[in-house]
């Protein structure tokens, strides 16, 4: 870690532990009976890590499944959730970090069901699952209000301007119950993901997921349900909220990409960076860019780190940002990107490639720096966020896993100078197996049925155990990853 003051003070980590992101490295927080649940002892040894990589906050998700009406009844389920995340926020605050919780607030329930702020009993329902949550968890330092993906609502002549009423509403909430809290404002994609126009418009809908996903997969031409705003629209939106920016609490901050898209390229509502510079006047900002550490969908050890600095310095030369956040679904392994993204927090300057060698000579010494070239090769899975630096052949991407191979079976964790959760010898057992798949799939004649069935069973198992999430994305992804350099 070098010198001076570093250039986002605020260097999130954020982990997405939603019922439809559970994997053998994730943090089961819904299912105490099923395997990979994690308690506040776990949470400790993982701040302990995000400490050492650099990171000054923990951020979850408050997920659905707990924003349910059942919580208000208090339920085993429930209240377990709020104890241990009460633990969490001690252990956090006892290692200097700071824990943020964000939530999209009409999403309700594991099903996904939209509330419609118009109707009054689901805007009575939002009220008061805010609170209890807000009440619950009131030692959060930051709460974000955040549109929805999933949420948002068009009925009822919702819109944006609907979607930043409420936010107001629900921040007054949170200072009564948390008055120390910081408050951010969440824009995401187009903005605001899921608001009036962006969401698809479905004929006679209910509020449901599943017939939102069905009406838009059966449109013609099926589209996705959000991200249908255009850059007129994000204008609207952006307009409408430099009008009421000022009537929102003192501390309020703002999350905002540089391109209103989950990837901040600008494909949905445009280049952002106007409206960002224009925000940083008179508030804080914090880039919410999603996918630049890790996309969602396929689980696997991800190099992502040119792309991981040079949006810091993009961020940089546009407005100046206050922090900047980094998704995870994998906490457990996942350790190279995160590392690599709370250092570019820090310094967006530095050389990518000398990070990542850094990275693998202080885990696996110094003879082994050699991985943190080698490890490019495994960003090879077309997915979410995948904007490789180079396209390796299938023979040059093998003749890497065959040296990582070599490297990761002689290596000892021994002298690691992190304190890798779990531990440093897992994290090497789980980048050989990767490797060894890698192998197998880019070498002659792969049995990729026997790749998928080890596949969900190294890494997706855990669906055997507890109910399929509702976009039931894990199937797709051991599909997906079985048919690597197929
Ligand atoms: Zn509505």
């Amino acid at each position: 870690m070098s010198d001076s003051t570093p250039c986002f003070k605020h260097r999130s980590c954020y982990v997405n532990f939603a019922s439809h992101l559970l994997n053998s490295w994730n943090a089961n927080m819904i299912f105490p009976d099923a395997p990979h649940a994690w308690s506040a002892a776990d949470f400790e040894r993982f701040f302990d890590m995000l400490r050492s990589f650099g990171f000054t906050c923990f951020e979850f998700w408050l997920i659905p499944a707990m924003y349910d009406p059942k919580a208000l009844e208090c339920g085993e389920k429930y209240s377990r959730f709020a104890g241990i995340m009460r633990s969490v926020i001690s252990a956090a605050h006892e290692r200097g970090l700071m824990v943020k919780f964000i939530n999209g607030p009409n999403c309700i329930g594991r099903e996904w069901r939209f509330a419609c702020p118009n109707d009054p009993d689901d805007l009575e329902l939002i009220r008061k699952l805010w609170r209890h949550w807000n009440r619950e968890l009131a030692g959060a330092d930051i709460v974000g209000v955040f549109p929805g993906d999933p949420g948002g609502c068009n009925r009822n002549g919702c819109d944006h301007r609907t979607y930043i009423e409420l936010a107001l509403r629900l921040m007054e909430i949170t200072l009564q119950e948390n008055p120390a809290a910081e408050t951010e404002l969440g824009t995401w994609g187009t903005p605001f993901s899921g608001w009036g126009e962006d969401l698809y418009n479905c004929p006679g809908w209910d509020g449901s997921w599943k017939m939102m996903l069905d009406g838009a997969a059966k449109a013609n031409p099926p589209q996705c349900h959000i991200w249908n705003g255009k850059p007129e629209r994000a204008k609207r939106a952006m307009d409408e909220l430099m009008k009421r920016l000022p009537e929102f609490p003192e501390n309020t901050s703002v999350a905002i990409n540089l391109g209103f898209s989950g990837d901040a390229d600008a494909t949905a509502g445009g280049d952002a960076r106007e409206y960002v510079r224009e925000v940083a006047k008179s508030r804080r900002i914090n880039s919410w860019d999603y996918s630049v550490t890790e996309g969602e969908l396929v689980v696997h050890p991800h190099w992502r780190l040119p792309r991981i600095f040079s949006r810091r310095r993009e961020e940089r030369a546009c407005a100046p940002y206050h922090g900047a956040m980094s998704y995870t679904m994998s906490p457990r392994l996942s350790h190279m990107c995160m590392y690599a993204a709370a250092q570019a927090g820090i310094n967006p300057d530095r050389d990518p490639d000398q990070v990542s060698r850094e990275f693998c000579a202080r885990v696996f010494g110094k003879e082994h720096e050699a991985l943190g070239d080698l490890f490019e090769a495994f960003e090879v899975v077309p997915a979410w966020g995948f904007y490789p630096r180079r396209r390796w052949s299938k023979e040059e991407a093998h003749r890497a896993y065959k040296r990582i191979i070599e490297h990761l079976e002689s290596a000892t964790t021994d002298a690691c100078e992190l304190p890798l959760y779990p531990s440093p010898e897992q994290y090497r057992a789980d980048l050989l197996w990767f490797a060894r798949k890698f192998a197998g799939m880019s070498g002659p004649n792969p049995d990729r049925g026997a790749i998928r069935r080890e596949y969900w069973q190294r890494c997706l198992s855990i669906y055997d155990h507890v109910p399929m999430s509702v976009d039931e994305r894990a199937n797709a992804a051991a599909d997906q990853f079985a048919n690597l350099f197929a």
